[in-house]
């Protein structure tokens, strides 16, 4: 029987959290965003991850592209989106193109609403704010503070957590956790360019989600045991 909702895309993060919660024994829903991203491939790369681990999923259909039209993973404008940056560029540019506006705040709202629902307190997510510190709503902190709220804002007898195991933790060791996982990082899509026919192309290689992914496997290959970052 189902025991937790997961908010799962195509990408390493969420995957690893999946194969850590089938590793646990724990039954997770999954709930899968199409909320009209340029990757849209990473949505069946979701889906495939899910039957791989026998789990339930349900696909979401929520276009968000009214919500921000300057944002260049939605509304088709993947032409926008930076290239070629380095991990420090990144960091220090502020906001990045592709932020999508409190994505995980309305995927979460979401989550909880079934979560009360069904019953189901155990709320998981990806989010990876350290590896990702321009995403103010991937963080450790946004997690406490969206809980909180979903506690005073549902009934007594409902009270969720939220979860985001992976927020402190290096890119690189969430990388190094697939690989004890035995996550395949080939059933993974992170790539902001569309990818939506299968089989799929390869990753640009340039976008700040590719930068970000590469980095952290050499850094991850470097290091294995996760000594001297
Ligand atoms: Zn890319």
């Amino acid at each position: 029987v189902t025991d937790c909702i997961l908010l799962l895309s195509g990408g390493i993060d969420s995957t690893v959290v999946l194969a850590d919660l089938k590793r646990r024994k724990r039954r997770p829903l999954c709930l899968i965003f199409d909320y009209g991203q340029s990757l849209q491939g990473e949505i069946q790369y979701a889906v495939a991850n899910a039957r791989r681990y026998d789990v339930p999923h349900r696909v979401v259909d929520l276009p968000l592209g009214w919500t921000a039209p300057g944002c260049a993973l939605l509304n088709d404008g993947a032409a926008g989106l930076a290239k070629g940056r380095s991990l420090n560029e990144i960091a220090a540019a502020g906001a990045p193109p592709s932020y999508v506006p409190f994505r995980n705040g309305v995927f979460l709202a979401l989550a909880v609403a079934a979560g009360e629902g069904h019953g189901i307190a155990d709320i998981y997510c990806g989010g990876n704010g350290l590896a990702s510190g321009n995403y103010p709503d991937d963080t450790a902190e946004f997690a406490a503070a969206f809980e909180a709220a979903a506690e005073v804002g549902t009934q007594p007898a409902y009270a969720p957590r939220i979860n985001f195991p992976l927020a402190t933790m290096s890119k690189a060791d969430v990388v190094r956790r697939a690989w004890f996982l035995g996550v395949e990082l080939d059933h993974t899509w992170s790539c902001y360019h569309d990818g939506r026919h299968l089989p799929m192309a390869r990753p640009c290689g340039t976008c700040d989600s590719c930068v970000q992914r590469e980095a952290a496997i050499a850094q991850a290959r470097l290091t294995p045991n996760g000594a001297s970052q």
